[in-house]
């Protein structure tokens, strides 16, 4: 289907033109997607041509070329991935504690290291997607 499907509730019938209040008593014309009331479906889709439907717009966005995942793109990601992984790794490592002993908090040097690396693993990893994806768009 190339159209778009009318939200049913508050649309009117394609067919007699009421209102719809709930979207129970309504469904969508197999031929144009417009919202029809449940009783009038089959009387609207033996005469609909299926013109009149809400064609899809299109959106900017969506003439945007997909993202070509290049060694550099999957490089500068990976990257991110695993220096975020160490920060995050560094800041679950608990010390050892004999049981009984209450929880230590983590020392506040190495949960900032784990921070900061996670930090910077985004950087790296968003930072170089978005410098690879703008080139590759600038390219078009
Ligand atoms: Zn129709």
């Amino acid at each position: 289907m190339d159209f778009e499907l009318e939200e049913l509730a508050g649309a009117s019938c394609i067919h007699s033109g009421k209102k719809i209040l709930v979207a129970a008593d309504a469904t969508h014309c197999d031929k144009c997607g417009r919202a029809v009331l449940k009783k009038h479906k089959s009387e609207h889709e033996e005469k609909c041509t299926g013109a009149g439907a809400i064609k899809r717009v299109a959106h900017d966005y969506d003439e945007e070329p997909p993202v070509t995942w290049t060694s550099t793109l999957i490089g500068f990601v990976a990257a991110g991935v695993f220096v975020a992984a160490l920060g995050g790794g560094l800041m679950m490592a608990s010390p050892e504690q004999p049981p009984g002993e209450l929880a230590k908090p983590l020392p506040t040097k190495k949960l900032g290291a784990g921070f900061g690396l996670m930090a910077l693993g985004a950087i790296v990893g968003v930072g170089g997607y978005n410098n690879e994806r703008k080139k590759q768009l600038a390219k078009k």
